[in-house]
């Protein structure tokens, strides 16, 4: 046997079980992305897979919390001190006219409805501040968050998909404490309501998130 021989022979087994490795590496990462459906070498990628791409894109978002031809414009974004209050501003406030539609940004589940409407500012500044509001688990764990609702159309436990309607923009742009001109306060959060902390986790900045607006359909 030759030296080239003896090299050959390891070195095209090691390649063989790279090889094998791989495929099933492949296949579980296919079986995790697709649960229904089972790869088919037979099977090309088709224009049906980039459809039912599109589609499930389409499912869990991201999208717009506001309908594009109802967004009259973007406020300010997340900050820790906001000129005026000086307090951290969360989210980002998208501007439409009073009942223009909430729609859920990503897929995900109604963790609550709370409406802050009617608390007293003095005792619970914050809830007083949030007005009605939405919070949705999407399936990243982050929680997005809607306030200054006018109404809501969803219940708690509820699976919402991207695009679908949550409830609408309060008329008087929600507490009245900050703004007088109707707005959705949009947030997004890296961890639920902690009870120890009395706040949500990190914000995330939603316009980091968002397609970009050009692509706002
Ligand atoms: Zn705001």
């Amino acid at each position: 046997m030759s030296p080239a021989q003896t090299d050959d022979a390891p070195s095209l087994l090691w390649l063989g079980a790279v090889g094998a490795a791989g495929v099933a590496l492949g296949a579980v990462a296919w079986a995790l992305q697709s649960p229904t459906k089972q790869p088919s070498p037979r099977e090309p990628r088709s224009k049906d897979d980039d459809m039912a791409r599109a589609q499930t894109s389409a499912i869990l978002g991201p999208v717009w919390p506001i309908p594009a031809g109802r967004l009259r414009r973007v406020g300010e974004s997340v900050m820790a001190r906001r000129a005026g209050s000086g307090r951290p501003h969360k989210g980002v406030d998208l501007f439409a006219e009073a009942g223009s539609p909430v729609l859920s940004a990503a897929y995900g589940r109604v963790l609550r409805v709370v409406d802050g409407r009617t608390a007293d500012p003095k005792k619970q500044e914050g809830l007083a501040r949030a007005g009605l509001f939405v919070d949705v688990r999407a399936l990243s764990g982050w929680v997005y968050r809607y306030l200054h609702l006018g109404s809501v159309v969803v219940r708690e436990g509820e699976p919402v998909r991207a695009g679908q309607p949550l409830g609408t923009v309060s008329p008087s742009g929600g507490s009245g404490v900050e703004h007088s001109e109707p707005h959705v306060h949009f947030e997004i959060r890296a961890a639920d309501w902690d009870r120890g902390a009395g706040e949500y986790g990190e914000p995330v900045d939603p316009l980091q998130v968002l397609p970009p607006r050009e692509r706002v359909a």
